[in-house]
């Protein structure tokens, strides 16, 4: 086990892909009806690759680039819902749990607000937490920049992991 001299840790991780016209839109483990989708080795899933850097950033366990290379095509395509249980494993393997996530997704289009609550219960549910100890949340750019021109989504998300008893 790793040196838990601490009973808790702060982890921080951000996440971008470029939009194209014709792809998925995966956004928190759930399909966004949109015209462009995120490009990327797996399926892409910008929220959920934050929140797992933030776990292993937290642990002190490297990225997902680490973990889960884009060189390997055994994460071809890969439902990133599996990369997050995998880095809920590691984090715990390292003696830690999930204690709560806050996150935000940069974005014009499409509105995030009414998928936010799935989007909640599923990443709940993978990391076995309460509903309200996920928090997500989204903004605009305000048409400035990559996320305003549509050229790209982000997201940034904290994480506190406590040890386990
Ligand atoms: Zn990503």
């Amino acid at each position: 086990m790793m040196s838990a001299n601490v009973p808790f840790r702060i982890g921080f991780g951000i996440d971008f892909h470029r939009l194209e016209a014709g792809r998925d839109l995966w956004i928190g483990g759930i399909r966004l009806d949109h015209h462009k989708g995120a490009v990327g080795h797996s399926d892409a899933d910008v929220l959920l690759h934050a929140i797992c850097d933030a776990m292993l950033g937290a642990a002190c366990l490297g990225d997902i680039g680490v973990h889960f290379p884009d060189t390997d095509q055994a994460y071809k395509g890969i439902d990133s819902k599996i990369l997050l249980k995998r880095s809920s494993e590691l984090v715990r393997k390292a003696g830690y749990q999930v204690a709560n996530i806050d996150s935000t997704i940069c974005l014009e289009l499409p509105k995030i607000k009414p998928h936010s609550h799935e989007m909640q219960k599923v990443i709940a549910e993978i990391l076995q937490l309460p509903e309200n100890q996920v928090s997500i949340k989204a903004t605009t750019s305000e048409k400035m920049g990559f996320v305003g021109r549509e050229e790209g989504i982000a997201a940034y998300a904290t994480t506190l992991l406590t040890v386990i008893e």
